[in-house]
């Protein structure tokens, strides 16, 4: 195969990514955009050892999966994986992509259950829009970091259009700079908007690369005109040289310094660094499964890489306790508050790692029934899987995961450690991207 030849290709198979992949004299050839069960013309664009990437110049017989894209930037922008394939044929993807990790890296051939869903459009309650030159808010291209600009994306909640547009009006009125990652210069970075979609109030922030901003009070008399349900506009200063959004330090320059949301029958108090699923209504879902798989029924439940303290907090009125561990402290300090705001006395939270957290309490002699895990992508570390299977040894595990291949990497490792997977159950709180929650339950014995 050769660089710029024509192939006709069938695609047969996804990539974790989502980009379809197809067979050619040996080779897989990775295109974009493509379903399995196409048949398409592709021109070969880049050839590696064993494998290679192309681009469809033609869908010569379409799979029955295909639908028709009602996203006018889908080809360009990073954000959807699956805008060409209906929502049926994405669930099955992401249940295989479940499967075949927990099989090929967990070493158990077990099904899932089915997928939990809810809805596939304008289920996002958090934005953050990198802004160009022009002053035009956008997503990065895939993975690129050039900008295209998006009037309005069917992921986010339609009242961000018109947010968006009065801060990009204010930029051009103003001529107010924009961060030029190359050269660090320019004032504004990106633009956060988040939304509890419980109470609808609304936080809008500006990520600047700088102490303060002029104009301050027509910017925000124009926000508050467009959208009366807006209670928080903040600035988050990031001077850095670096690819992280936010900044360490928020401040408030209209409103509180937060807003709030009510998942599973609590209030959240949501700062601007406060971590919070993306996706409200799939998230209390996931929550009532881990409560399901968890049993905390007068239990002494241990929340690891808690947050917020959302999971533990969804079941301290059943359990007889609640301790949670999270390295960020805003975050501890929101749950600390939300425990407290919501009459909640046998919840204690813990600011540290969880593997050394896990340790010292342990080494304290705290007995936990059930311990919750939700790490980030990286999952857990090897220490703390030991720390867990031995030292509180209880009697479930409950495993939240972002990441199918680190959640089956996990299995595998408390399987080696006296935990045997009982049942998993992908969610999908990412609708239109490859991205697939799982809760998995883990038995001891
Ligand atoms: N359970 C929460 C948060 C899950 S996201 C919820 O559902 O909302 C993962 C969390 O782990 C983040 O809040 C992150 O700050 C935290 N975290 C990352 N590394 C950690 C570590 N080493 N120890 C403890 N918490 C960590």
């Amino acid at each position: 195969m050769q660089k710029n030849q024509e192939i006709i290709l069938e695609i047969t198979d996804y990539t974790a990514e989502g980009s379809g992949v197809g067979k050619y004299e040996g080779m897989a050839v990775f295109v974009p955009e493509t379903a399995v069960g196409d048949t398409i013309k592709a021109l070969i664009l880049k050839v590696k050892k064993a494998y290679a990437f192309g681009k469809v110049l033609e869908i010569i017989k379409p799979s029955s999966n295909r639908c028709s894209c009602d996203c006018g930037v889908f080809s360009k922008c990073g954000g959807c994986a699956f805008r060409h394939i209906n929502y049926e044929a994405e669930k099955t993807f992401k249940e295989n992509k479940v499967y075949e990790a927990v099989k090929r890296i967990g070493g158990v051939d077990m099904k899932p259950q089915p997928i939990i869903y809810d809805k596939d459009l304008r289920y996002r309650n958090k934005v953050q829009y990198p802004v160009n030159f022009d002053g035009k808010a956008g997503f990065y291209a895939f993975h690129s970091h050039r900008i295209v600009p998006i009037n309005d994306c069917l992921l986010q909640p339609i009242e961000f259009k018109g947010i968006i547009s009065v801060i990009e009006n204010w930029i051009k009125k103003n001529s107010i700079s924009v961060y030029n990652e190359e050269n660090g210069k320019g004032l504004i970075r990106h633009i956060f908007i988040r939304k509890a979609e419980k109470t609808n109030e609304i936080m809008v922030a500006l990520v600047i690369n700088s102490d303060d901003i002029s104009q301050k009070d027509e910017l925000i008399n124009e926000l508050l005109k467009e959208n009366s349900n807006i209670k928080s506009i903040g600035l988050n200063i990031n001077k850095n040289r670096t690819n992280v959004i936010l900044g360490n330090l928020s401040k408030t320059i209209y409103g509180e310094d937060y807003i709030v949301d009510i998942l599973c029958g609590i209030k959240v108090r949501l700062s601007l660094l406060s971590f919070y699923q993306v996706n409200r209504d799939m998230a209390e879902k996931l929550y009532n499964k881990a409560r399901e798989y968890a049993k905390p029924e007068n239990k002494t439940v241990l929340d690891l890489y808690c947050g917020a303290g959302t999971i533990g907090l969804s079941m301290a009125r059943e359990a007889k306790k609640v301790i949670g561990v999270e390295i960020i402290p805003e975050a501890v300090k929101d749950a600390e508050f939300n425990a407290k705001n919501n009459g909640i006395k046998n919840a204690r939270f813990i600011c540290g790692d969880a593997a050394k957290a896990a340790e010292k309490l342990a080494e304290e002699n705290i007995k936990t029934d059930v311990v919750i895990v939700d790490p980030p992508r990286k999952g857990c570390s090897e220490e703390l899987i030991k720390t867990i299977a031995y030292k509180f040894s209880p009697d479930r595990v409950v495993y939240v995961s972002c990441d199918p291949a680190t959640l089956a990497r996990d299995i595998k490792l408390f399987s080696e450690n006296g935990y045997k997977l009982i049942e998993y159950t992908p969610a999908d709180l990412f609708p239109r991207t490859s991205h697939v929650e799982t809760a998995a339950l883990l038995i001891k014995g």
